[in-house]
């Protein structure tokens, strides 16, 4: 009976395109698929945009676009990445699908019938001016511990204090600039401290569906305990499901104007996509869901493990629906022992660049490959390592063996093989598909490079370029008919990671699609080949450069480019040297991504004369600035650069402001445009603002380009 499997990874918030962490999850949830196909078992690999919440809602306006209009651009780009690294999901939808809706609110009144939903009054900042609760990353204020300004919400970045918005000193939204007011509102609760919710869990997430050091940890969450900063833990608490409007999301049944959470409706998105592709397919969600033996697999980072192994299994328990059997909790990838690729944030490689320089999506596949297993644990991408891996391991090793024992087949035919070769084919191919099954993958890739270790010096020891000199040709087309034998059964190992070159070996060997189990029987004596074409390039030096060039190296190097191109002509740039920005701190801060000159034409910088400029009451931090852009009237910008002008010292001078920034109401009135300014992230290590100056002659309203 073959297994029926329906498998996930977490759901990408639909804010950024894809970065490395997302295609490190999703090459290794790939990978298990395949290998299940390969040993006939049935699965339904679906993804999905996680579409909802504040942070959407609030990007999406800043485009001047609706939410909908905003994921739907996201959506767009995803499928380049997935078809570029050989991802086959066999679905992709949003959660802002109408089948997630309906599953969503469907769960809701499941879990509410059986008595888990409570509303409690919570108190909450609120924001006067764009009439809505702030979320905490939309407050920020002075840090009551040392008073460091523009701090959100939840933490201090300069002394790392945690504490709650309300503790802030001057608050103020993020938003609008406002003061927000606490406001009371109704929220709804799962009651995930009912008696019923935390017996299930303490037995769900220690039965064997979680990796031992996941379920160890998850055991600490059901405990009353004191933390090591002193506060007390409560065992579960209830979750706060619901938001109030305005909020992208799925509006809670029968109350208008309060909106389900969007880490409610996030997970119900794996069913609401599954239940998209069966209904395309003509098939019953329901039923399928029904089958006994059906298993539901989760393939997640370690930073969402929370809702995957409380709330979400919770929720289908108590709606009477189906939980998983296993969540597959993976570590964070870092970039040559770099920075966390974190959610929100990632950096260092870039996937599209990789793809873009004409890398092969295997060799990242294979080395990802050969450095995961089953345990939650970050792994590191180490360039030199990625490229002796490649180099080594798939040209040097496996390839190699097919190249070689061509030249020794006359007329390509294959000879009777050896029967103890088969015999430690047979344990290899067993062996592998028990490492990829327990997703140790690392394990398997290391068997496969050992096993072709063993063909290559068997090669070698027999020699049948030597053979042939001494005119014992049969012999050699034996030795290499058995070395092809066993590269095609390496070829079958590898096809879950490497399914592009799995299907070039087999068109090559002209033979059946390579299983686990039709890789066990060889190919028969007088098998015809095919003609042997290279299989795989290696990675080279320049490709690795040319993949961690930072963007300012790139800029330099198009600007000696152009330099060159346009020196004839007499253009007064000067050559810029391709070293200098190395070393340096960046102005504490990366570069942003590379843009086109049509992004930089949106922004209109003009010339702005500063004819007024005085304090503002009631703030520290600003300054009202009256500046002449050549236009009739004045405009009237506040700037945060009180604490290094005098308002006196700045009357009469010339700037650079942004003359097309949508207009922002603040505080203390509208603020038309920003004049730009010079200051480094790191406050501490470079102090100062420093306000942009042009040479003299510059005129008000001229444009800056
Ligand atoms: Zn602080």
């Amino acid at each position: 009976m073959p297994r029926q499997l329906f498998v996930t990874t977490a759901l990408p918030y639909a804010n950024g395109k894809f970065h490395i962490g997302h295609i490190m999850e999703y090459i290794q949830a790939d990978i298990w698929v395949r290998f299940q196909r390969m040993q006939g078992n049935i699965v339904n690999f679906v993804g999905a945009d996680d579409a909802h919440g504040a942070p959407i809602m609030i990007a999406a306006e800043k485009a001047g676009v609706t939410p909908q209009h905003f994921v739907a651009d996201i959506a767009a780009g995803r499928q380049q990445y997935l078809d570029g690294f050989h991802i086959r999901f066999d679905n992709w939808s949003s959660t802002d699908s109408p089948e997630n809706h309906e599953l969503a609110r469907q769960i809701y009144r499941d879990l509410k019938a059986n008595d888990l939903i409570e509303i409690k009054a919570v108190e909450q900042f609120f924001d006067p001016e764009k009439n809505m609760f702030l979320p905490d990353r939309y407050i920020k204020g002075t840090c009551p511990k040392c008073g460091t300004k523009d701090q959100y919400g939840d933490n201090c970045e300069n002394c790392g204090a945690v504490y709650a918005p309300t503790d802030l000193i001057n608050p103020y939204s993020a938003l609008s600039g406002a003061t927000p007011v606490m406001k009371s509102s109704e929220h709804f609760f799962f009651k995930l401290s009912d008696p019923r919710c935390v017996d299930f869990l303490q037995e769900w997430t220690q039965d064997g569906k979680l990796q031992p050091e996941v379920a160890n940890k998850v055991k600490e969450w059901f405990s009353v305990r004191t933390n090591p900063d002193g506060s007390k833990s409560e065992g579960l608490g209830d979750w706060d499901i619901s938001r109030d409007a305005p909020y992208f999301g799925i509006e809670i049944p029968d109350v208008p104007g309060k909106y389900f959470y969007v880490w409610l409706d996030a997970p119900v998105g794996y069913l609401a996509s599954l239940k998209n592709l069966l209904e395309k397919r003509g098939e019953n969600f329901d039923a399928y869901m029904a089958q006994p033996g059906l298993e539901q697999h989760h393939f997640i980072g370690k930073d969402i493990v929370t809702f995957h192994t409380l709330f979400w299994p919770a929720m289908l328990k108590f709606s009477g629906r189906k939980t998983p059997d296993k969540i597959h909790v993976h570590g964070f990838l870092t970039v040559n022992n770099g920075e966390k690729m974190s959610k929100s944030r990632g950096t260092g490689l870039d996937p599209l660049k990789y793809l873009s320089l004409g890398m092969n999506p295997e060799w990242l596949r294979y080395y990802l490959a050969a450095k995961l297993n089953a345990k939650n644990e970050d792994i590191d991408f180490n360039a030199d390592d990625f490229m002796l891996r490649v180099n080594s391991d798939l040209v040097g090793k496996f390839v190699n063996i097919a190249s070689r024992a061509a030249k020794f087949l006359p007329d390509g035919k294959l000879v009777e093989s050896n029967e103890q070769s088969q015999a430690k084919a047979a344990n290899l191919l067993q062996l592998v598909a028990e490492y990829l099954d327990q997703r140790e993958y690392g394990k398997a890739m290391r068997e496969v490079m050992a096993f072709a270790d063993g063909v290559n010096s068997s090669f070698d020891a027999a020699a049948p370029w030597k053979l042939v000199k001494e005119g014992k040709t049969q012999l050699a087309a034996q030795i290499s008919a058995d070395a092809m034998q066993m590269f095609r059964v390496m070829a079958a190992c590898l096809k879950p990671v490497m399914p592009g070159v799995a299907a070039a070996v087999e068109t090559f060997l002209r033979c059946e699609a390579l299983t686990f189990k039709t890789a066990a029987t060889p190919m028969v004596t007088g098998h015809q080949l095919g003609n042997y074409s290279h299989l795989m390039q290696r990675v080279t030096q320049d490709q690795l450069d040319a993949l961690f060039e930072s963007p300012v190296e790139q800029i330099r190097a198009q600007a000696a480019l152009e330099f060159v191109a346009n020196s004839s002509a007499g253009m007064p740039l000067s050559q810029p040297s391709p070293t200098s920005g190395r070393g340096s701190d960046q102005g504490g801060e990366e570069f942003a991504p590379l843009i086109t000159i049509d992004d930089f034409a949106k922004v209109d910088l003009r010339i702005a004369k500063i004819v007024n400029c005085e304090a503002v009451e009631g703030s520290i931090r600003l300054l009202r600035l009256t500046l002449d852009v050549g236009e009739e009237r004045m405009r009237n910008v506040f700037s945060g650069i009180a604490s290094a002008y005098k308002p006196e010292n700045l009357i009469g001078k010339h700037t650079v402001m942004v003359a097309n920034l949508a207009p922002r109401k603040m505080k203390f009135g509208i603020s038309e445009g920003m004049v730009l300014a010079a200051s480094s992230a790191d406050e501490k290590a470079q102090p100062g603002i420093y306000v942009l100056e042009p040479m003299p002659g510059a005129m008000p309203g001229m444009r800056v380009k």
